[in-house]
């Protein structure tokens, strides 16, 4: 289990990770899971993070796709259920567990989309594979007769996430936004441009759109009530942490609630601590 936080740790950190010349580590081991008759998952315990794609007569449009040494095993996986190439790839934000393989893909001709928030965060951490197409609020893709509507309705997990939303199957591919699984807790990204506050907010607005399906960031396929669910568990983190500010709690005893009450981890800790502290004043 420690092994997988610290690879989504890692996944956070890409940039200096690649930047330092450390040497790749192996694919990760992936699964191909069927959603619907035309949308499919690849999936993987806790990292990285999760690949949807839907199958059209005119190519693929695929949400994240993973570091850049999981490419070759993804594109692999992909072949075995359609021989049409990659047309788009949307990045739900910039964190390498999602948009590695953006270079990869521009060589193989794919579109990679992202919102621009998230590509702003590319340009300030050096990132290859730069998205060209960006959207600010809401943009529609249409492919094979088929459409997508991509959303970014506010700051969560950075302040760039989008979630995809596939109106034709009553799905959603959340990105982190949702993290599914005890074992994925919620990860405030501050330095990203994450907002505890905003969080539940943004997601109240996900919540607005008619869905049943839903694919997380991390963890299995799941639904909207989960989700829901999930919405909850934002807004009493930061009720208890206010909590806790208020009544003149330490930070040790604050982050000792969080472990215990939301599964942080260190991880989570690291990238979340400060700045949920700062919001709960
Ligand atoms: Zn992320």
């Amino acid at each position: 289990m420690k092994f997988n936080y610290l690879k989504l740790c890692l996944s956070i950190f890409l940039c200096s990770f690649v930047a330092q010349g450390i040497a790749q580590p192996p694919p990760s081991p992936i699964e191909l899971v069927q959603v619907q008759d035309d949308i499919y998952m690849i999936t993987n315990p806790f990292v990285p993070g999760n690949i949807t794609f839907m199958l059209t007569d005119e190519g693929i449009l695929m949400v994240d796709n993973k570091f850049a040494w999981d490419y070759d095993n993804v594109m692999a996986m992909i072949a075995t259920v359609s021989d049409q190439p990659v047309k788009y790839v949307i990045n739900t934000h910039f964190h390498g567990d999602h948009s590695g393989g953006n270079e990869l893909a521009q060589a193989d001709g794919t579109v990679v989309v992202a919102s621009e928030n998230a590509r702003l965060k590319m340009v300030e951490d050096n990132m290859s594979g730069l998205p060209t197409v960006t959207v600010d609020e809401h943009a529609f893709i249409h492919l094979g007769g088929k459409v997508v509507e991509i959303f970014r309705f506010g700051r969560s997990h950075t302040d760039g996430d989008v979630v995809v939303y596939f109106p034709e199957h009553s799905l959603l591919a959340a990105g982190d936004m949702f993290t599914y699984g005890a074992d994925v807790p919620q990860l405030i990204d501050y330095s990203g441009g994450g907002s505890a506050r905003a969080w539940t907010r943004t997601l109240d607005e996900v919540l607005r759109l008619d869905f049943e399906t839903v694919i997380p960031g991390h963890g299995p396929v799941t639904n909207k009530a989960a989700m829901a669910e999930f919405r909850d568990s934002t807004l009493n983190l930061r009720l208890r942490s206010q909590e806790m500010v208020r009544n003149g709690n330490s930070r040790e005893e604050i982050a000792d609630m969080l472990r215990n009450e939301f599964n942080w981890a260190d991880f989570t800790l690291d990238a979340g601590l400060d700045g949920l502290l700062a919001e709960s004043q």
